[in-house]
């Protein structure tokens, strides 16, 4: 019964991180001017950093989860436009 549940696991966590190259790609940023793909980041900013506890964690009990809110500003060197977005990064 063990081996099963390590396997499920397993292939969860390959889902997961198939998921999310796909939705890192389908999010890739662009310039909202010229739609252009050709920027870069210039400048990173953590707005927010939000501690929590996961309760039942691998081998010793509860892990720390942290989530940051983090403002990155690109640079399109295709026009010269500079946007920022916010996104969410968890760290475990
Ligand atoms: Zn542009």
């Amino acid at each position: 019964m063990y081996p099963m549940i390590v396997a499920g696991v397993v292939a969860a966590i390959g889902v997961i991180l198939i998921m999310g190259k796909w939705l890192q790609k389908l999010s890739s940023p662009h310039c909202p001017e010229c739609q252009s793909i050709n920027v870069s980041v210039v400048e990173q900013k953590i707005l927010r950093t939000h501690h929590s506890f996961v309760p039942g964690g691998r081998d010793s009990g509860n892990t720390t989860c942290i989530q940051q809110e983090i403002e990155i500003t690109y640079y399109c060197s295709a026009c010269g436009h500079k946007f920022s977005k916010i996104i969410m990064q968890t760290h475990t």
